[in-house]
């Protein structure tokens, strides 16, 4: 049925495509729903790993070395992401403190370590066996690891900041600023395309070599059907047919929508002043913005906090309640929206991650300090319950019911 060449399954829409090498830069989509099905990088893998150590040294960096300076009438105060983190968990803020540690600090961390441990097996001559757990938990923790939100929280917070205090822009942010390059590039070797390049070393069995009929959700490899309930590869499950998790999905946008409520009516931080005490909401915070002048990120607040969570959840509805398209336009159309909510999760963040930094930037006893509100908890909740929900989610539904009566 072809010749020789690896397969590759489209993760949108389930079709089958013979894998071309391609120019540096370049971009295979796939011909039947346009999706991006793989690239190539300008720079090679082992560039690529050597600035894995470079993202690992420069992480440190970055939590080391304060991000901001901060001055309220003598007092001095000087704060990193991991001492705000920590801030929170000794004020008691355990839920917020957990949620941003694990999405902006450990994730991150643990997928820049496990992008490196599966590049050094590939290079190596170690066992190839050795592979299957790294890229097993790099594939489930990815759509977790937030921290490029964190930069963008960390000027919200200091523009926030400037009317209590005098803040001054510590080396710890330039950290992060380098940080979300090496991020952003490193995040093409996700665990598929770590799954190619071994592929393409011969360190592993070729997607397609042994047939064809089933392909494996979690590393890809296309298989034949019948012979093994588990993938001759990474030995995970393989689903018989692709299993459409729609009460899950409902379930867990329901839920969004509860903690939605609270997140927005509650107070998100509450600041107190040698003037006084004040109740900030989500939308309260994005007009206080505006008229500090700061139009620029009120509105990008504003996106991430409210209309992101929102589109997401009418999307996912609307995809929901239209799984039988009536032709190949209209499911192209509806892999597009999936793909472009799958994409903007993480900025939802944002908000959440403005507040514990701005905790643990303004805590000057007596003199100014910020509260974490109820409703950062609350919105961080809707955060992961709509990218839960995304993830169960299995756009080639559509595509299935598109093809059945083709064969009919
Ligand atoms: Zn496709
Ligand atoms: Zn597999």
């Amino acid at each position: 049925m072809h010749g020789g060449g690896p397969l590759i399954a489209c993760p949108h829409c389930g079709a089958l495509h013979q894998r071309a090498p391609l120019a540096r830069g370049g971009r295979a989509l796939c011909t039947c729903c346009h999706a991006e099905l793989y690239r190539q990088g300008r720079l090679s893998a082992e560039q690529w790993y050597a600035l894995a150590w470079a993202s690992l040294i420069v992480f440190a960096w970055a939590q080391v070395f304060p991000i901001a300076a901060i001055s309220v009438q003598g007092l001095d105060l000087q704060v990193t992401f991991w001492g705000a983190l920590r801030e929170a968990w000794d004020r008691g803020y355990y839920g917020v403190s957990v949620l941003t540690g694990l999405v902006g600090f450990w994730l991150p961390l643990i997928r820049i370590v496990l992008t490196l441990r599966s590049l050094q097996i590939i290079f190596s001559r170690s066992d190839p066996e050795r592979l299957v757990r790294p890229l097993r938990w790099l594939e489930r923790l990815t759509p977790w690891a937030m921290a490029s939100v964190l930069v963008l929280a960390i000027l919200v917070a200091f523009v926030k900041l400037a009317g209590l205090a005098h803040v001054q822009v510590g080396p710890g942010l330039l950290g992060f600023f380098v940080l979300i390059f090496l991020l952003a590039g490193l995040s093409r070797w996700d665990a598929a395309a770590l799954w190619r390049l071994a592929e393409d070393r011969s360190r592993v069995l070729v997607s397609g070599a042994l047939g064809v009929g089933a392909v494996c959700d979690r590393c890809g490899m296309v298989q034949p059907p019948r012979g093994s309930e588990r993938c001759r590869r990474c030995h995970g499950h393989l689903p018989h047919r692709v299993i459409q998790h729609r009460g899950e999905v409902w379930a867990l946008m329901v839920a969004a929508v509860i903690f939605y409520v609270p997140a927005n009516l509650l107070p998100v931080m509450r600041v107190q002043t040698l003037l006084g005490s004040t109740e900030h909401t989500i939308l309260g915070g994005v007009v206080e913005l505006w008229r500090m002048g700061s139009w620029d990120l009120s509105l990008i607040v504003f996106v991430a906090s409210v209309m992101v969570p929102v589109t997401k959840l009418v999307a996912l509805t609307f995809l929901l309640l239209h799984e039988h398209p009536v032709g190949v336009g209209e499911q192209r159309r509806h892999t597009r929206l999936y793909d472009a909510i799958e994409r903007v999760g993480q900025w939802s963040m944002l908000d959440v991650f403005v507040v514990v930094l701005l905790a643990a930037m303004a805590n000057f006893q007596g003199v100014s300090q910020i509260f974490i509100g109820p409703a950062a908890l609350n919105f961080g909740m809707v955060v992961v319950l709509t990218v839960a929900a995304t993830l169960r989610y299995d756009p080639r539904c559509g595509w299935d019911s598109l093809r059945e009566p083709m064969h009919d």
